[in-house]
């Protein structure tokens, strides 16, 4: 539970629909894929459930995002932000923090073809952005996750592999101008914002914060909160809709005619890591992933 004073704060700043102390809802939260394999290394018992958060807010704008902040500092109340909330990363890990769920903050602001970018919110996921964008002609990076997670949370926060990683490198490498609530609840634009509207640059003027932002592997929810990013895009290599027939597990997908697809088999690790390579290198694979249990098989 909440302080009241910080909980009536929160309240009015949200409205009362968008912030809940309920059991249930907190609960819901609490339950994430890979806490077992934490409690497991702990040698406590593997059940999914962590801890419970305080409360669940869910703002809508930057400003919002700002006020929580805010209010988290004057009351000293940890907070922790997620985007579609894939994995145990993204849970509270104490009981007095509250969770900011994002799910309100859901638009595409923008797709810049001329430039090659696209600004998103935290909400908005790989599947959303890449349908668009491919009638544009356009895709961008997606982790591998999956297309129902968040590329924001990806490009700003965390890791970055994806299977397109070949052609279109790591989450981190992609990332243009970003919006961002700091620790201390202030709005920090980064780059070609500094100085304009504009998206299209991630660093200057001046030194660069993105390695402050981000460094490898992203903070993790643990520098502020982002609610919005520009994200690079890349040319797709393929017709402007998906040709998918059936439905799961018996779909299909028709593969373009200019696309081809190999399984090349590699006789050891030291041939696996000098052909990945190569292939990264000739700049011929749109796609390339490890297909086999050992590794040692690439399908490109
Ligand atoms: C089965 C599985 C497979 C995965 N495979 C991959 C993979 O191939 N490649 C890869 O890179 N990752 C992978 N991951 C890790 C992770 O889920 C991804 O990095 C994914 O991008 C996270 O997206 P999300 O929308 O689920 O983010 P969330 O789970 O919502 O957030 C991820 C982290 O970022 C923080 N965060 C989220 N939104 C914000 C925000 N707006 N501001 C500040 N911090 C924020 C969260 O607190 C959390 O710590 C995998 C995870 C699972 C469970």
């Amino acid at each position: 539970m909440l302080d009241r004073k910080m909980y009536k704060a929160l309240e009015k700043l949200l409205g009362p629909e968008n912030i809940s102390e309920d059991p249930a809802v907190r609960t819901t939260y609490s339950y994430q894929w890979c806490v077992e394999v934490d409690r497991a290394w702990r040698g406590e018992s593997p059940t999914r459930f962590g801890h419970l958060p305080a409360a669940v807010v869910l703002p809508k704008t930057p400003e919002e995002v700002q006020g929580i902040v805010r209010l988290c500092n004057e009351h000293g109340v940890k907070f922790k932000a997620l985007s579609t909330g894939f994995g145990a990363w993204n849970a509270v890990s104490s009981p007095e923090a509250i969770q900011i769920d994002l799910r309100r903050m859901n638009q595409i602001i923008e797709i810049n073809k001329d430039n090659m970018y696209a600004v998103v919110e935290p909400y908005v996921t790989n599947a959303q952005l890449h349908s668009q964008l491919i009638k544009y002609g356009l895709m961008h990076h997606m982790q591998g996750a999956g297309p129902q997670t968040s590329p924001l949370a990806s490009h700003t926060s965390m890791v970055g592999p994806g299977f397109t990683s070949s052609a279109t490198g790591f989450s981190g490498r992609n990332v243009r101008a970003v919006e961002w609530v700091i620790p201390t609840g202030d709005i920090l634009r980064l780059g070609s914002l500094t100085s304009s509207d504009a998206w299209f640059s991630g660093d200057g003027p001046g030194p660069s914060l993105r390695g402050v932002m981000r460094g490898l592997m992203g903070a993790m929810g643990g520098l502020g909160i982002f609610t919005k990013v520009a994200i690079k895009l890349y040319p797709w290599p393929g017709p402007p809709d998906w040709r998918v027939s059936g439905t799961i597990p018996n779909y299909e997908f028709e593969v373009p005619p200019f696309w081809k697809m190999y399984v090349i088999n590699w006789p050891d690790w030291d041939a696996f890591e000098a052909g990945y390579y190569q292939i990264a290198e000739a700049n011929v694979a749109m796609m390339a992933m490890s297909s086999s249990q050992e590794g040692l098989a690439t399908m490109i």
